[in-house]
């Protein structure tokens, strides 16, 4: 069976006539004789409205309801998509994940997919039909319906791939393909052809919305070539594959940005082993990611200024867990909002010297102040001012020659 799996995001179902498109699309992969599995994610805006709704009824909604509550939106994609492929005469319907099952493990909101049960997907595909199936969704070990994170379709495609060994994964979305950086903030943004599951990671990771982290990290670890292209325009995507397929040159693959965060400052900290662990230890416990952490060490070597990243949406609540933690003393708490962190990636950068001193260099010709650093072996970031955004953009694109 030569199969293709295809994801359609919420852009590209977003209205009767987009649906009517899409069917087109999956219409022509039927009609050169693959087998299709469709994913299907909510039509645009409307997991975001069920989540405003929920927070209308309560501040603290139940987490497994709103698993039940968000992922209805999947539901209604696919059936219209299904209702219209039937209205073209295929056989199509929609499959949700627990009458599949797909299955999950891991907390409401942030499940992971760790099995799925292909027996009645298989007798379906044999029988000529299109399944589309709700992205985003799983059942955990209990029958209770979980999600697994926002933009969570795209993980949900990658797994029927890696579960059907599908010849082609395709994603379409309404972008062309992967850009230089997101094409929406800089007009000068350029497609990539072809770019490596690590540097795709930690561009997802970083910021770009184009693909979601989790996915990228599946198709790597099975060796998942993904192709993203638009579902408005046919035109070649880009192609997300293992480094050994990929001959190019380019020291700065992509630029990536975040907004909403904030950060957060404890100065003269008394410096004593466990000291920091104190202070992460229950932001962790409330689900608080923190991201960015510098350390600086005070002359006399008895007091530490601790400074971190967060999302703006976690400073109050963080603001109440530092002042009611009784296990720490410091003189001065500082917090700012309207931070965002920029980062350049490219693996590249492992074997050319001076890229750090050229992307400071750069920022501070534009007066762009560095707040924080960090860094990997394919990634520098920066915390900056988020009203600097897209200056910093800019000028980073231009002096790593991305729009070439
Ligand atoms: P979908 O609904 O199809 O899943 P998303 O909204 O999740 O689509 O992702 C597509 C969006 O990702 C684009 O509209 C674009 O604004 C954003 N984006 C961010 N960074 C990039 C990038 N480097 N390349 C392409 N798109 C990007
Ligand atoms: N509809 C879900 C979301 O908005 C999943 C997805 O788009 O992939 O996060
Ligand atoms: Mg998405």
């Amino acid at each position: 069976m030569k199969i293709v799996v295809l994801k359609f995001g919420g852009t590209s179902v977003g209205s009767v006539t987009k649906i009517k498109r899409v069917a087109d699309i999956i219409a022509n992969y039927r009609k050169k004789n693959f087998n299709v599995i469709v994913v299907s994610s909510a039509m645009s805006g409307v997991t975001n409205d069920l989540i405003s709704k929920s927070k209308k009824i309560c501040q603290n909604f139940s987490d497994s309801e709103h698993d039940v509550l968000v992922s209805s939106g999947e539901q209604v994609a696919c059936s219209l998509i299904a209702g219209r492929l039937i209205h073209k005469g295929f056989k199509s319907r929609s499959w949700l994940a627990w009458q599949i099952p797909i299955l999950t493990d891991g907390p409401h909101k942030h499940a992971r997919i760790n099995n799925l049960y292909k027996n009645k997907l298989i007798k379906y595909l044999k029988e000529g039909g299109i399944p589309i199936i709700a992205g985003f969704q799983g059942i955990n070990s209990f029958g209770r319906v979980t999600t697994i994170g926002r933009g969570g379709s795209d993980a949900s495609a990658i797994v029927l791939a890696k579960f059907f060994k599908a010849h082609r994964c395709i994603i379409y979305t309404d972008v062309e393909g992967v850009y230089t950086t997101d094409p929406n903030k800089l007009k000068k943004a350029k497609k990539i052809k072809v770019i490596s599951y690590e540097e795709m990671l930690e561009m997802a990771s970083l910021g770009a919305k184009v693909m979601q982290p989790v996915s990228i990290q599946d198709a790597r670890l099975n060796r998942i070539d993904i192709e993203v292209k638009s579902t408005f325009l046919n035109k070649q995507g880009t192609l997300i594959t293992k480094r050994s397929n990929i001959i190019n040159n380019r020291i700065i693959t992509g630029i990536s940005s975040t907004h909403n965060d904030a950060k957060v400052s404890l100065l003269g900290v008394k410096d004593k082993p466990g000291v920091a662990a104190s202070i992460f230890k229950p932001l962790s416990k409330n689900l608080i990611n923190v991201d960015m952490v510098v350390q600086n060490i005070s002359s006399n070597g008895k007091e530490t200024d601790l400074t971190f990243t967060i999302k703006n949406e976690d400073l109050n609540k963080t603001k109440k867990i530092i002042k009611e933690n009784k296990n720490i003393n410091f003189r001065k708490l500082l917090f700012k909002k309207d931070v965002s962190k920029i980062s350049i990636i490219g693996v590249g950068m492992i074997t050319t010297p001076g890229v750090t001193f050229r992307m400071f260099q750069a920022l501070a010709n534009e007066k762009i102040n560095i707040q924080v650093i960090s860094t990997s072996e394919i990634k520098i970031s920066v915390l900056i001012d988020t009203k600097d955004v897209k200056k910093a953009l800019n000028v980073l694109h231009k002096e790593f020659k991305l729009e070439r």
